[in-house]
């Protein structure tokens, strides 16, 4: 792999990478076709990091389709495909990892202990194996995305991290390799992340700015669907994600449910209206 980004780059050109747990679908297609547009060249990976599960058994049911996927990345134009097995990524020995330790004891963190630690060391070694200008991640995982900036600041790596909306279905449901595992039920009370998400930016706009009002309608929202076990509806500031009082400064309203054996999660930026009235 560091031999083909070595060529790809030794011409000046730009790599865009964007790495994935394959199992693709229209959002990965957004990533990379954003990448295919801003780079010479295009580097995707499709590797299912053990390390990043928290429970061997959500592994194990993580969807796998590599023959699918190799079509879609050629469709979308990807000059090169990193598919490495897990033997070459953690060989005998291998022992260091690469922790962003606030980031990553809270929310998703506090939920699945060890899974940003996973993340964060796959993304370095990827990183390092390919070398980007760019990498490619979704918004859709805002946590992460937070992660992987904050990783690469601290480390020098300069890579230009890119951020990409969340792609959906029609009514709302942020797409996901995991929603194929939703039963038919659960699939249709999943649109209630989404549909919670809206109905807190929705009162924002009435001029109630006050996140624990925002936060208990969004939880409302979601215990009325029976289906939804959920983790947290919180909304905290873009950066640290630590909880706000108010929206006023930019805040993100990030839910995590479970639907039977699934677990999804969503999120969205709150706006507030330029010269809203406030109201208590
Ligand atoms: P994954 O294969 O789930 O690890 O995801 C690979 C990349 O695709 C990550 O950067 C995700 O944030 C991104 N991604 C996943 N779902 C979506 C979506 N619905 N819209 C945009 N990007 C997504």
């Amino acid at each position: 792999m560091r031999k083909a980004a070595d060529e790809a780059r030794s011409a000046g050109t730009t790599v865009g990478f964007v790495p994935t747990m394959g199992a693709l679908h229209d959002g990965h297609r957004s990533l990379l076709r954003r990448a295919r547009q801003e780079n010479d060249r295009v580097v995707a990976s499709n590797f299912v990091n053990p390390t990043q599960f928290t429970e061997i058994e959500d592994y194990e049911a993580y969807p796998r389709d590599p023959e699918r996927d190799r079509q879609i990345l050629a469709e979308e134009g990807v000059d090169i495909v990193f598919e490495p097995d897990v033997a070459e990524m953690y060989p005998w020995g291998f022992d260091t990892v690469v922790a962003v330790r606030a980031l990553s004891s809270i929310l998703e963190g506090e939920h699945r202990p060890g899974h940003f630690q996973g993340v964060a060391t796959v993304v370095t070694k990827l990183f390092c194996a390919v070398h980007p200008t760019r990498a490619y991640f979704g918004q859709k995982d805002y946590q992460q995305l937070k992660v992987i900036k904050r990783l690469t600041t601290d480390l020098n790596l300069g890579i230009e991290i890119v951020t990409c909306p969340t792609l959906r279905e029609p009514d709302g449901l942020a797409l996901s390799s995991r929603n194929i595992r939703l039963i038919s039920e659960d699939r249709k009370a999943a649109r209630v992340l989404s549909a919670a998400l809206a109905n807190a930016q929705e009162i924002a706009d009435t001029g109630i700015h006050d996140a624990y009002v925002l936060r208990a309608y969004m939880a409302q929202t979601i215990a009325v669907e029976t289906r939804a076990n959920l983790d947290y509806a919180v909304i905290v500031d873009p950066e640290e994600l630590r909880e706000v009082d108010t929206i006023d400064a930019g805040a993100v309203a990030l839910v995590a449910a479970r639907f039977g054996s699934v677990r999804l999660i969503d999120n969205q930026l709150l706006r507030v209206a330029p010269g809203a009235e406030v109201r208590r």
